[in-house]
C-alpha cells in the first residue's frame, strides 16, 4: 500500500489531523480535513460558510498555537501537549507513523487530535513534533507493527474480515488459468447467543478464542486463510478448486470442533457452508453462495457440511 494512503487510514481510523508548519505561524492542512474538522468548526465566524481557516477560530486553538510556536522556536526535541488531558500510547505511536509514512525531509508536523472531557466538551489536544526527530527514532517498528495490528482481529488473532478480503482480491487477480484455485468455507457458531446468555460473555469469548485456534491449526500455513467475519462467524480460504477436497475439509473442520472440549462448557458445534470460486466471478458472488451453504446447514439441524457449488462445473 502507498505510504500516503497508509497514512491517511492510519489517520482516519484514530481522528487525528495533521497540519504543516510552513511557516512560523503559518499551518495548512495536510491531505483532507479530519472527520472532526465540521464538528468543532461547522461555520466560518466571519462568512457564516464552511469554514476554511478554523485554527484561527478558537482561543483555546490559539492558545495551543502559541506553545507550538514557542517549542519550535526553542528547538525542542520530542513533542509537545496541552499537559490538560490525558494522553493515551497512541498519540505517540500515531505521530511516529504519520512522521514516518509522510516522511516530510526537515519539515515541521504537528498532529491534533480530538479529545473528550469528562464533561463532554470538545477539545483539541495539539502535538508538535519535528518529524526529522522522528525520523532518528525506530519509527518503522511502530508502522510495521500497527500494520500488522490492523490486520489481525483482536480477540482471536486470526485475520480481520478487511485484511481478508484485501489478501483474496489481490490472490484471485488474472484471468482464467492465472488465477489461483480457492474454496470458501463460511462458519457459523450453532446456538452462540445461548452460551452467551447461560454462561456469560466472556466465556462467549474464550469460544471464539478456541474457534480460531481449531481453525488455524487445521489449515496450511502460508497457503489458506482464516479470518474472523463477523461476530461469531469464521471464514476460511482453501487453496483448491476441488469440490470433493473443499466438502472433505469443511467436514474435518466440522468434526474437530464438535469434538473440541471448551473448558467446562458443554459441547459446542458450529455449522458449515462451503463453495469454490469461479475465476472471474467476484469475490462477493462466491462469499454469497458460501453463505447460502451455510443457511442451508442451519436449516438442516445445524452441525453439519452444506455446499452451493457454481451452475459451471469448475473441478
Ligand atoms: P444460530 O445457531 O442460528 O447461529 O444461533 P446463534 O445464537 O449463534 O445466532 P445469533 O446470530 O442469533 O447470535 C450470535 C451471537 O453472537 C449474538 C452475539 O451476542 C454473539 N456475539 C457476537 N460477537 C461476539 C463476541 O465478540 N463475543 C461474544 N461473547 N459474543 C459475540
Ligand atoms: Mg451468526
Ligand atoms: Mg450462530
Amino acid at each position: 500500500m502507498h505510504k500516503a494512503r497508509l497514512a491517511e487510514k492510519i489517520l482516519k481510523n484514530l481522528n487525528t489531523a495533521v497540519l504543516v508548519r510552513e511557516a512560523p505561524g503559518q499551518y495548512s492542512f495536510l491531505g483532507e480535513a479530519p472527520p472532526f474538522y465540521n464538528r468543532i468548526f461547522p461555520q466560518d465566524a466571519d462568512t457564516g460558510g464552511p469554514c476554511t481557516t478554523p485554527w484561527r477560530h478558537s482561543s483555546m486553538l490559539d492558545f495551543f498555537f502559541q506553545m507550538a510556536e514557542e517549542f519550535f522556536a526553542g528547538g525542542s526535541e520530542g513533542m509537545i501537549s496541552s499537559g490538560t488531558w490525558e494522553e493515551d500510547n497512541i498519540c505517540e505511536i500515531d505521530q511516529a507513523m504519520v512522521a514516518e509514512a509522510m516522511s516530510f525531509p526537515g519539515a515541521e508536523v504537528i498532529t491534533v487530535r480530538l479529545l473528550t472531557d469528562a464533561y463532554a466538551e470538545r477539545v483539541a489536544l495539539l502535538h508538535a513534533v519535528r518529524s526529522e526527530l522522528l525520523e532518528r527514532r525506530i519509527l518503522h517498528n511502530d508502522l510495521e507493527e500497527y500494520k500488522l495490528k490492523s490486520t489481525i482481529d483482536g480477540l482471536t488473532g486470526v485475520l480481520n474480515r478487511t485484511a481478508f478480503m484485501e489478501e483474496l482480491r489481490v490472490r484471485l487477480q488474472g484471468d482464467g488459468e492465472a488465477v489461483p484455485p480457492c474454496a470458501l468455507i463460511m462458519i457459523d457458531i450453532d446456538h452462540f447467543k445461548r452460551v452467551n446468555d447461560t454462561y456469560g460473555h466472556q466465556s462467549g469469548d474464550l469460544v471464539l478464542i478456541d474457534m480460531g485456534r481449531i481453525l488455524l491449526g487445521k489449515v496450511r500455513r502460508g497457503k489458506d486463510l482464516v479470518a474472523r467475519y463477523g461476530g461469531e462467524e469464521f471464514i476460511v480460504m482453501v487453496q483448491t478448486r476441488n469440490q470433493r477436497a473443499v466438502f472433505g475439509i469443511a467436514e474435518k473442520l466440522r468434526i474437530s470442533v464438535a469434538g473440541h472440549s471448551f473448558g467446562s462448557l458443554p459441547r459446542i458445534t458450529a455449522s458449515f457452508g462451503c463453495t469454490v470460486h469461479v475465476p472471474g466471478e467476484s469475490i462477493e458472488e462466491t462469499i454469497r453462495r458460501a453463505d447460502e451453504a451455510l443457511y442451508d446447514a442451519k436449516g438442516s439441524g445445524r452441525n453439519c457440511v452444506r455446499a452451493h457449488w457454481p451452475k459451471i462445473n469448475s473441478s
